[in-house]
This record gives structure tokens, sequence and C-alpha cells, in this order.
């Protein structure tokens, strides 16, 4: 590091001159235009007996939040967080209602429904929570952004309607994360009902059920009726004992923002699922780029309580913006902490809209394979027919080489939708649709999380692209 005289000069308040007279007397021959060292500086500065320190001209790096790990000794067991996925009308609402009615007691909710957006049940004395939000969007918007809040997935098939688009979404969706599915046969009150035919249709997805000699555990229920909503619990309890989920409850809080919004009496309240340690009234916390101290804690009965354990699912008030579905919750030592981690998020995050984002694309493949930054290449099939959804991934699938996996995460017949981008952002997948398009929605979220989405009339010149691709050869596309 390096700085010329007259800058010196001028920041230890002397003339050029007397620094140039100091500096021939050292035997160093200067003009004011000529950059010093900070040793020959530091020397300069003492003949005036000034004291200098090493300017670090760069912003310096600012440390975020960084959470301890835990002990192993120190892990207790938590109760499962359940999210219910499946096609519209299948019946999820109708479950998620039929649940809470068998296992609330009216005594317990106070006649009131609260809405938290998530509910606590109990089982054979064991807790479940359920988050509220049926469907794989809340799902994947939150595991888009970095959050898993869901430990288990409850896939709701209508017997008498079978697989349909949105249930296979939502089976690739628990299966990019790792999530492990229970299949809930819905409707078998209903004459038409064929559960047989459903299993089928799931293990041609590759949702191969215990009966059939897969893993996956399914439960034929009705939500309208209530039929086998306590075989269906007893499941949830026996795949969260396999996953064997724990926490430690004795730390200060982490968890993840489920629900937020603006209340024109309390200000910003937020529905925090607890993960790990436990989280109390008065403490500090960073929310995303928003911070403050908790100021009351709502359960998911609408009654106050002073603390929440891991997977506890509370309403906090308390902090100064309104933070988003997914932004992680950490407490902190105090409110200092507290605003400082907040306020360096927000610049960073400023910092980061001006660089350019690392997303995966075509055109810059090749170059990312190089540095091995990528070994995976995710790709997102939609097409007009079913036919040509298989084909492609077959013939994409091949196209590996020993640096690049291709991967076919998720097909569909149809349009390309916002769902498919949030998939694919979740993921860092590439979309390719042959004689489909995205729709409005989709083409704007693709641009703001930079997701590439290339459409085609015809497979060859599809995988053409993705070789030429991997070879580093693709001519740019404009
Ligand atoms: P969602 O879109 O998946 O949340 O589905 P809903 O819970 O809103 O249910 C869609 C329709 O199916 C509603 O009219 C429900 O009453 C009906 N439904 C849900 N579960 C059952 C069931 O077990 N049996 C019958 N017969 N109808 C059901």
């Amino acid at each position: 590091e390096k700085v010329a005289v007259k800058d010196f000069a001028e920041k230890i308040k002397k003339s050029s001159n007397e620094v140039i007279g100091k500096l021939i007397k050292l035997g160093v021959m200067a003009t004011i235009n000529q950059e010093i060292d900070f040793e020959t500086a530091e020397v300069i500065a003492k003949e005036f007996e000034i004291e200098i320190e090493k300017n670090v001209s760069k912003v310096e790096e600012k440390q975020d939040l960084f959470i301890e790990p835990d002990d192993e000794k120190d892990l207790l067991p938590r109760p499962p967080v359940v999210t219910v996925m499946g096609h519209v009308d299948h019946g999820k609402t109708s479950l998620l209602d039929a649940i809470r009615k068998t296992h609330v007691t009216e005594k317990e909710a106070g006649g009131i429904t609260q809405h938290i957006g998530a509910s606590e049940v109990m089982v054979e004395g064991n807790k479940v929570v359920f988050l509220d939000t049926p469907g794989h969007e809340a799902f994947t918007t939150m595991r888009a952004r970095g959050a898993k809040v869901t430990d288990i997935a409850i896939l709701v098939v209508a017997a008498d309607d079978g697989v349909m688009p949105q249930t296979i979404e939502a089976i690739n969706h628990a299966k990019a994360a790792k999530v492990p599915i229970i299949v809930a046969i819905n409707k078998i009150d209903k004459p038409g009902a064929n559960p047989d035919r459903v299993k089928q249709e799931l293990a041609d997805r590759g949702v191969v059920i215990e009966e059939w000699g897969g893993d996956v555990i399914s439960v034929p229920v009705s939500a309208l009726q209530g039929t086998n909503i306590d075989t269906l619990l007893e499941m949830i309890l026996l795949v969260a004992e396999i996953e064997e989920l724990k926490a430690n409850p004795n730390r200060s809080a982490v968890g993840t923002v489920i629900e937020a919004e603006l209340d024109k009496g309390k200000g910003p309240v937020a529905t925090v699922l607890v993960q790990n340690g436990t989280l109390k009234v008065g403490d500090s916390v960073v929310i995303g780029t928003t911070f403050g101290r908790i100021r009351a804690m709502l359960s998911d009965k609408g009654k106050k309580v002073k603390q929440a354990k891991p997977s506890t699912a509370v309403e906090i008030t308390g902090f100064s913006e309104v933070p988003e579905a997914g932004d992680q919750m950490v407490v902190v030592a105090d409110d200092k902490t507290a605003r400082e981690i907040a306020e360096n998020r927000k610049d960073k995050i400023k910092e980061d809209q001006m660089k350019k984002s690392q997303r995966v694309s075509l055109d810059a493949l090749y170059s990312q394979v190089q540095q091995g930054e990528i070994k995976e290449l995710n790709i997102i099939i939609k097409a007009d027919v079913q036919g040509s959804v298989e084909a492609v991934r077959q013939s994409i699938e091949k196209l590996s080489t020993e640096k690049v996996v291709i991967k076919a995460i998720h097909g569909g017949v149809g349009a390309i939708t916002e769902s498919d981008v949030m998939l694919a952002t979740a993921s860092n997948a590439i979309i390719i649709g042959f004689n489909v398009r995205p729709v409005s929605g989709a083409t704007a979220l693709a641009r703001k999380e930079e997701v590439d989405i290339r459409t085609y009339r015809i497979i060859y010149n599809a995988l053409e692209d993705i070789e030429a691709a991997i070879k580093g050869m693709l001519d740019p596309e404009f």
C-alpha cells in the first residue's frame, strides 16, 4: 500500500515541503507526486511525533452471523414439521381441517381459531406441527430462499382422480428437497374411488409404496368423513422416529419465518417456526434484513407465551420491518448486534445486486464446468405431450460426461409456470420447453431470478445446444 507525498502531507496536516524535507534527510529524494510506502510514511510521521495507522482503504469485509453448531450430546428429540401437498381439489385443506378437528380440543382453541400459519396437534402424547399453507408453492418458495422447514411431506391424491400434474410436481419438489413422503389416498368414500390405480400411477412416477415392495407409506383416508386420520397421524410419528429429528432446546433460538405481514395495530408481525434453541420474550433477533426485540409471542392457539421450544410456531412482534417468508431468524447477544447485522445485510444485498449472479445458464456452462463450479446440470423439461418429455429426459441424461452429470429433476406437460421457475431457482436448474412457452408470470420471475429458459420445436436442436454447451462451443443466443 502506497501513498503520494502530497496526500500523505495532507493527512498528517503538514506541507508537502516539510514532508519532502524530512524525506531528503532520510536520503530519499522525492517529489510531491511520488508514492512512498507505509514503512517510510511511518518513519516520517514519527519525525513529526505523529502516530499513523495503516489505512485499510477497502471496506472491511463485515462478519455475518456465525451459528454455533451443536454438540451431539446436547441434542434432544423434537416434533416433526409437516407440509400437505398435492393436486388442486384433492383435499389438502379438508385433510388439514379434519386433523385439526379431531385433535385440537375446543377448550384449547378457545372457540376462535387463530390463524398463524401453522398448527400443532397432539397424537398419543406426541406433538406434530402442520404448516397451514398447503401446496408446494410455499414449500418451494422457502426452499428457493435457502430455508428448510419441512421434515415430512403428506402427498394427498384423490382416489377418484389419480395422479395429476400437480401431484407430479409435488413429488419432484419433495424429492429435490430430500423430504420423505407419506401418501394419503383421499376420498376413499367416493363411489369412483380406485386406490389401486393411484398406487400404480405413483409407482410409475417412482413413488413405490410399501405394499408394492417400496419404502413409501400410504394411508387410505377420507378427509370428509374423518376415516383413518388417526392412522395417518400415527404414520407421521413413525416416519418422524425413523428420521431421528433432533434439536438443542438449551441454546439461543434459530428459526424461519413462515408468514409475515403488517398489522394495523401491532406493526410488523411474523410467524416463525423455532427450529433450534428456545425463543424467549425479550430476545434480540435478526430476521433477514430486519431486527428488533421480541415484544410478545402468541401460540398457534392464540395464547400468550413467554417461550417457544424447537418445532414450535409462534407469532412474534417487536421488530422494525416486515420480513419475508423464508427469512432466517436468529437470536443474538443484544440489540446493537442485531441492528449491525441487519444493516450489513442490507448493504451486502445492494452490493450483490450490482454484481451479476452466479446462476447456471447454457451460455456460461462450459466455463462453470471448467472451473469446477458445476458438476451436475439440473434440467426441467416441459413439453406439449408426455411422449416428448420422456424422450427428452432419456436423450438428455445420456449426454452426461465425466465432468458434468445431466439430471432431469422434473418433467411435465404444459406451459412453463412460475412453479417451474421456483423449482429451477431452488435447484439451480435450467428449463427446457418443447412446443410450449412460459406463461407471462413465469417469464418475469425467470428474469428476476435469472433462470435460463430455452424453448425448442425440435428435440434434436435442444440436444445439440446442450452438447455444444458442455463442450464450450455454444453460439451465444441473441
Ligand atoms: P384442496 O384444493 O386440495 O385444498 O382441496 P379441498 O380440501 O378444498 O377439497 C376439494 C373438494 O373435495 C371439496 O369440495 C371437498 O369437500 C372435497 N373433499 C375433500 N376430501 C374429501 C373426501 O375425503 N371425500 C369426499 N367425498 N370429498 C372430499
